[in-house]
């Protein structure tokens, strides 16, 4: 008899995206010049301090464990990194240093919800943490980010789906895949509505109007907050991120950790602090690098007849109706890579309100997104 896999580790659904990465591989593999704009990878070098600091560390031998929450370096610099962009004060006991966000997300959310329980998630919003509350076998209640309001999250709106058995809701600003900010009023009120909330703040000072991010811990206590290094600092492979934890969790959190992932690399923590004390000017140039491809492509896409509702306000990501070209994302996404060569992201992948969407990164030369708009015109002209 074939082994079946648990239901739990079936109600993990895969990213549609990949299907299609793989078909851009091949074709690149053909010598195809295909255009990428799927990617949700920084395509710009990692700040120089960080690579020497990685450099340094191995050089001098430090690939022992680290302590399984972190080296007390960089959970210091993380704390001196709260009191000097948000002005909060984050005991270093409530850092636990991560092997990406992406553990950290999956930690937290083991934490604060039992079976059964219902967590609050975006539509259109980042596929894992759906994800991940099925896996733990919460429930997923989405709801709405609406075009019509430039996908910023309403605090009002998601009052109407918190009930008794809301555990938590989570929050992205600014987002993947929209690029909304969310603006500190709001995001105070969604904390103030009564459940835990967890706040992914990785897109951080990736943003691209006046004033800067705020976190949740701004405005709660009753909050996870997860950060990482992979997007602002250009360096996805190196594998870091954390979460900032309630008190109350820090003993079952902590164990969590040292039981399933032991700690996060040691170079990558050393590269972790350099990023944090030394990389402000690198993160500032590729700032000012994103916003002009963002102003390029979001002018490009309303040219083409894409419906792009505001200039999204951070990450690396626009998010464009199709619907006066398609029904179904997918078959759209894979009739553009087919006849133009350019890679997009189904609007599918982000949940089932986003059907007849793209998503478009401009983690690419500007250069190159400008021939992928061309391509793309050019096709949709004749089509
Ligand atoms: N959160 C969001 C919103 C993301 O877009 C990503 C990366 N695509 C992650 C978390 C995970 O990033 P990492 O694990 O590389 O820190």
């Amino acid at each position: 008899m074939e082994f079946e896999p648990s239901p739990r580790a079936q109600s993990v659904t895969p990213f549609l995206v990949m299907q299609l990465l793989d078909q851009a591989k091949e074709l690149v593999a053909r010598g195809e010049d295909v255009i990428r704009l799927e990617a949700g990878e920084p395509d710009l070098p990692t700040p120089a301090p960080v690579i020497e600091a990685a450099q340094r560390a191995l050089a001098e031998g430090k690939t022992s464990y680290t302590p399984s929450a972190g080296t007390p370096e960089l959970r210091e610099a993380i704390c001196e990194w709260y009191a000097d962009r948000y002005q909060v004060k984050v005991n270093p006991d409530r850092v636990l240093v991560t092997a990406g966000t992406s553990p950290g997300l999956l930690l937290a959310m083991a934490a604060a919800v039992a079976r059964e329980e219902e967590v609050l998630v975006a539509d259109p919003g980042y596929p894992a943490y759906t994800n991940a509350a099925r896996f733990l076998e919460a429930r997923v209640v989405r709801f709405p980010v609406l075009e019509s309001e430039a996908y910023v999250y309403s605090a009002d709106r998601i009052s109407q789906f918190v009930t008794d058995r809301t555990k938590l809701i989570t929050v992205n600003s600014p987002a993947n895949p929209t690029g909304a900010r969310l603006p500190a009023k709001e995001l105070a009120r969604i904390c103030s509505l009564g459940t835990w909330v967890i706040s992914d703040e990785i897109y951080h000072e990736l943003c691209y109007e006046e004033g800067r991010c705020h976190s949740a811990l701004e405005c709660t206590d009753r909050a996870f907050v997860l950060n990482g290094f992979s997007k602002r600092y250009a360096m996805p492979g190196l594998r870091l991120g954390w979460v900032i934890m309630p008190e109350s969790c820090i003993r079952v959190m902590r164990n969590m950790n040292m039981n399933f992932y032991l700690g996060a690399c040691s170079v990558s923590q050393a590269a972790g602090v350099a990023a944090l004390r030394e990389a402000d000017e690198d993160v500032a140039r590729m700032r000012a690098v994103y916003r002009e491809r963002r102003d390029l492509i979001v002018r490009r896409l309303r040219e083409i007849g894409f419906g792009v509702p505001a200039y999204p306000g951070g990450a690396f990501y626009v998010f464009a109706n199709a619907k006066r070209f398609c029904q179904d994302s997918v078959a759209f996404a894979q009739e553009l890579l087919a006849n133009t060569k350019v890679s997009v992201t189904p609007g599918i992948d982000f949940g089932p309100a986003s059907e007849g969407y793209l998503r478009f990164s401009y983690a690419t030369e500007a250069a190159r997104i400008a021939e992928g708009m061309d391509r793309i015109e050019r096709y949709l002209a004749g089509r």
